[in-house]
């Protein structure tokens, strides 16, 4: 038997947010009596000393309804002014609902490129790290007035993973208007069984949220199976719940019925077998035995360490880490380029921006990007 799981017991939470819960029919007016009460359990969730990152969607909902947009399915340019409307009506209301509890909404607008692509990723990685630190609540959508079909996310389950993953965030939330996944559409099929705990995302749990409604945008079962899928293998647990109630948080805490998803690893292990496991080098860099005893006992690499570095890379490449005689001691992502790093090796990190004119950071590789062979 599973322990009980409870969303009060994780370090840092993901709370994805859909459209339909936040804005109301086709006047696309945000539901404030709902999102006040959501205001409410994060504020309560931070209190408990959580962090919380919301990724929220409505902004086209809000949008459309705000410029009176009557045609049913809006062609993209049409999507993208809504989502220009929209989002700041979406920011503005959070930041309003947010404020009586001291808390402050940072808003981050990504495309699947700032997810996927290894310098961008590093950046957006570095400052959703940095604002929660400063004690801020990080607020996600897609960039959706610049995001044409390729580059689009399209749906916000498949964005909230993404971000989990980028965050190390222990817990994903994904709010539905249902409170899980069932063995078969309940719509459908009354005889439909609602799943407690998936320990492996298998393709008969994947047959059983149905098939994949891409062309439709956002949400359905299958598009949320698909974000755990993404989710859980970055170490992150998930759960699927009802979040059209008053206090949708407290109210899964208190024990309402859900979904969970768990995860076979923690954030920071799955990621290191990420880096191990699926980066191909494109280069290398030499440490002392200083850096090389620092590198095992689980610190990071800084720039008075490395003795050389060889090959051509970029910053957010791969690199091997070894030591003076060749000997591999592990992969990392260097943050900076082959060429930065040959000119920032052997000094001390307040001499960086003296060197390079600009401010990078104080680690050639972080621990947490390091990987030991
Ligand atoms: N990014 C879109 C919005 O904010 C929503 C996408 C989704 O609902 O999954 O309107």
């Amino acid at each position: 038997m599973t322990k009980q799981m409870n969303v009060k017991e994780f370090r840092r939470v993901v709370i994805k947010v859909g459209s339909s819960l936040l804005a109301d029919g086709s006047k696309g007016e945000i539901r404030r009596e709902w999102l006040s009460s959501l205001a409410k359990d994060i504020a309560d969730f931070r209190a408990g000393g959580r962090e919380v990152i919301l990724v929220s969607s409505g902004a086209i909902a809000v949008g459309r309804g705000h410029l009176g947009m009557r045609r049913r399915i809006l062609k993209l340019e049409e999507k993208q002014a809504a989502a220009a409307v929209g989002q700041i009506r979406l920011a503005y209301a959070y930041q309003e609902l947010l404020r009586p509890y001291q808390l402050t909404v940072a808003q981050l607008l990504l495309t699947i490129g700032d997810t996927e692509q290894r310098r961008r990723y590093l950046n957006a990685r570095n400052t959703m790290e940095t604002l929660l630190r400063f004690g801020a609540v990080p607020l996600v959508n897609e960039n959706d007035t610049v995001a044409t079909e390729e580059i689009r996310f399209g749906d916000n389950d498949r964005l909230a993973a993404r971000v989990a993953e980028m965050a190390s965030a222990d817990l994903l939330v994904l709010l539905s208007d249902i409170d899980g996944l069932y063995t078969a559409d309940p719509h459908l099929n009354p005889s439909a069984e609602r799943i407690e705990m998936v320990h492996e995302i298998t393709r008969e749990i994947e047959g059983m949220a149905g098939a994949s409604k891409s062309d439709v945008g956002s949400g359905g079962m299958a598009t949320k199976v698909q974000a755990a899928k993404i989710a859980v293998n970055a170490g992150c647990h998930v759960v699927i719940a009802a979040g059209n109630t008053q206090h949708p948080l407290s109210t899964l805490s208190d024990g309402a019925s859900c979904t969970w998803f768990l995860a076979p690893q923690s954030p920071m292990t799955a990621r290191k077998s990420w880096i191990a496991n699926n980066l191909k080098p494109s280069g290398r860099l030499a440490v002392d035995e200083g850096a090389r005893d620092a590198i095992l006992a689980g610190k990071s690499l800084l720039p008075p360490g490395v003795l050389a570095v060889y090959g051509n890379f970029e910053r957010g490449d791969p690199v091997i880490v070894e030591d003076g005689d060749g000997c591999e001691i592990g992969l990392g992502i260097s943050a900076y380029s082959a060429a930065d790093a040959q000119r920032i090796l052997g000094h001390k990190s307040g001499e960086i921006a003296k060197i390079l004119g600009y401010r990078g950071r104080e680690e050639m590789i972080h621990r947490d990007d390091l990987a030991l062979s």
